[in-house]
């Protein structure tokens, strides 16, 4: 694979990336040699039917899954030879999160939630990351939510908390996982805007889990996936080419 030896530009990669669960009889092999880069300062989507191994691919990616044989990459750093507690550090300081599920913690309110990778670090934001999550903050519309907790929120401000969480600590890479799943389609809408503005105004690197064509459609870039295997590339599209091509690949199956 050529970007193995030019990596220039990538703020991920994955390199003959497999994992397998079960035992010999009744093995599921969810991500299957998978190679792939994730370039710097772009929206890239991984795109692929439900069972299509999206999420065991990201989460290998950022470190919070072993694969069975492969290596990962995040950026100089080979993660797949880091133990337990120097991924745990990795983690904290180099990657952001944003799930389906929102993952707020239910105890703190939203200045709270946004905090908490700097607090999990051991500190507290300096005048410049002060600054920035103001920024943030108010691009985000939670101005008005900074002492609301989760309950009290709608699932669309939720996101949007978890999306200044993630954003806050300026991590190398945000990955999300169908983050757009629990909101109705108006509020996804927005979600997906405010990530595709983080990347296009700010360079954030961006890697999102969908199986959403609309979803999809908001990425610089669409990798496809199918039985844990990366079928195609795409540059920027719009739903109607991504769901057709999904369409293709259902008949083809
Ligand atoms: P997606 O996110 O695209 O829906 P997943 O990565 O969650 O797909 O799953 C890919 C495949 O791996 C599926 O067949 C799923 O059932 C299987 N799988 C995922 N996690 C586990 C696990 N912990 N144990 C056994 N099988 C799993
Ligand atoms: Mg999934």
């Amino acid at each position: 694979m050529s970007f193995i030896n030019s990596d220039a530009g990538l703020v991920a990669r994955v390199s003959a990336v497999s994992k397998s669960y079960g035992s010999s009889s009744n093995r599921v092999i969810a991500v299957d040699a998978v190679s792939l880069g994730i370039r710097s300062g772009e929206f890239t989507a991984i795109m692929g039917p439900s069972g299509s191994g999206k999420s065991t691919l990201m989460h290998i990616m950022a470190g919070l899954d072993t694969p069975t044989s492969g290596r990962v990459w995040l950026g100089d750093t080979e993660i797949t030879s880091l133990s337990d507690s120097e991924l745990t550090v990795l983690r904290r300081r180099r990657v952001g999160f944003v799930f389906q599920a929102f993952n707020l913690v239910p105890t703190l309110d939203v200045a709270g939630n946004i905090e908490l990778p700097f607090e999990l670090d051991g500190r507290r934001p300096d005048a410049e990351e002060r600054e920035r999550i103001t920024e943030l903050v108010n691009a985000l519309g939670l101005g008005e939510r900074l002492t609301h907790r989760p309950h009290q929120l709608s699932g669309g401000q939720q996101q949007r908390a978890a999306i200044a969480r993630a954003l806050a600590t300026q991590p190398d890479l945000v990955f999300a996982d169908e983050p757009t799943g629990n909101l109705d389609s108006r509020t996804g809408r927005e979600v997906l805007a405010l990530l595709s503005a983080a990347s296009s105004d700010y360079g954030q690197s961006i890697a999102m889990v969908t199986h959403d064509p609309i979803a999809a459609s908001h990425a610089d870039r669409i990798v496809f996936l199918a039985d844990g295997r990366v079928v195609e590339e795409r540059e920027r599209s719009t739903p109607e080419e991504i769901s057709s091509f999904m369409l293709g690949m259902e008949r083809a199956a």
